[in-house]
Formats: C-alpha cells, structure tokens, sequence
C-alpha cells in the first residue's frame, strides 16, 4: 500500500498517520516529524531545515526531496509507506512520481482530510500550549495556511484528476476520523 495523508495544517494528518500506517502495516513518514527530529539534534539538515520552519515557509524541494528519497529507500519501506506532509508542491509531486515509478510501484491513493479553518486555529493554538511547537505561533500558523493554499492546495486537483483522490471529513472525534478514513480506503481496494 502506498498512500499519502493530505489536508491543510492542524488537519489531524500527523494523528491520523500513525493509525492508518499501522493498520496497513506500513511505515507513517512524516517529513515534518524528520525534520524536527533534525533540528533537536542539532544535524546539518536540522540547522538548514529550522529557519524556513520557524517562519512557516516549505524547506526548499532540492532537501526535502532527497530526505524523503533516503528515508523510502530504507527496508522497512519497501512493501509500501504512508507519506504525511509530502508532497506539498507540484515539483514534489513529480519527484515523488519518479521515486514510485522506478521501483515499477504505483500510488494506491491520496486521502485529504477536510477541515473547517477556523477549527484548525483553535486547534494548533492548543498544540502550542501542549507541544510547544515553535511553528504554532498565531503568526506562523496563519503565514503555513497561505503557503498550504498557495502551494499545496493546487495538489488536490492532480490527484482527482488521476482518480486516486478520497475526501475525507476531518472533523469531529479522532477514532471517527480514522473510522471514515478507513471505510473509504475500503471502497478504494474493492474497486
Ligand atoms: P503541519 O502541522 O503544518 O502539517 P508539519 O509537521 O507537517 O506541519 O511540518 C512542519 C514544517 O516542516 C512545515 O511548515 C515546513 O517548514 C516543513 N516541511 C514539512 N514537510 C515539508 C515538505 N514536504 N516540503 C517542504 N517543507 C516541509
């Protein structure tokens, strides 16, 4: 199964991710969860990586790119993976077209989560009082909404086009969510 977790900032993808990827006995790979991994240990990419973060704007795709090559090289990726927040830009998405297609594999679908934005707020400025995320000031979550729209948003129409889109309603309780998101992952496989 190769699946990737889409929706706009504080959609619950990250949440969600780790259900999903278990239940389909794949690894959940969170570009944002690598990156922060980075930064904490202080590496060359953490270091590159934090000030685009802590602005709110995307790393650059050359070194997300190749981070995500790495990481979907390794054994444990290699029977399929969940992708949590890649890709977000167009030449991401073609990128990540090469990497699949090289190892003769395709896309099995692209599920979006669909969020009510002034919900996401609230959300993420509760995760700043609970996680103390750098990246979940007022300001910078709204500067990650407009990159979300600007950037990433034009994605959702790529995907429906190729047909592998599922809309998913991410509000509401967290097993319900997963819930829908596996009955409609259901519908995908009996197709
Ligand atoms: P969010 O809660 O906004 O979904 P993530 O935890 O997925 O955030 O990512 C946090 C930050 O990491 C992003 O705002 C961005 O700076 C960087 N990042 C994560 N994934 C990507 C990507 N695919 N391309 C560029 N930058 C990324």
């Amino acid at each position: 199964m190769r699946l990737i977790l889409m929706g706009p900032p504080g959609a619950g993808k990250g949440t969600q991710a780790k259900f999903v990827a278990e239940h389909f006995g794949v690894p959940a790979i969170s570009t944002g969860d690598i990156f922060r991994a980075n930064v904490s240990q202080g590496t060359e990419l953490g270091i590159e990586a934090k000030r685009y973060m802590d602005a709110g704007e995307y790393v650059p795709d050359e070194v997300t790119n190749r981070m995500v090559r790495n990481r979907i090289d390794e054994e444990d990726a290699k029977p399929g993976f969940l992708l949590d927040g890649y890709p977000r830009t167009l030449a991401q998405v073609e990128e990540l077209d090469g990497m699949i297609s090289f190892t003769g594999h395709s896309l099995d679908a692209v599920v979006c989560l669909t969020v009510d934005p002034d919900e996401i707020v609230q959300r993420l400025l509760q995760r700043a009082q609970v996680e103390g995320r750098a990246d979940d000031t007022e300001d910078v979550i709204r500067r990650r909404q407009e990159i979300y729209v600007e950037q990433t948003e034009p994605l959702i129409e790529v995907y429906r086009e190729r047909g592998i889109l599922v809309e998913v309603d991410g509000m509401g309780e967290v097993d319900d969510v997963t819930a829908r998101i596996y009955a409609a992952l259901d519908d995908v496989a009996q197709s």
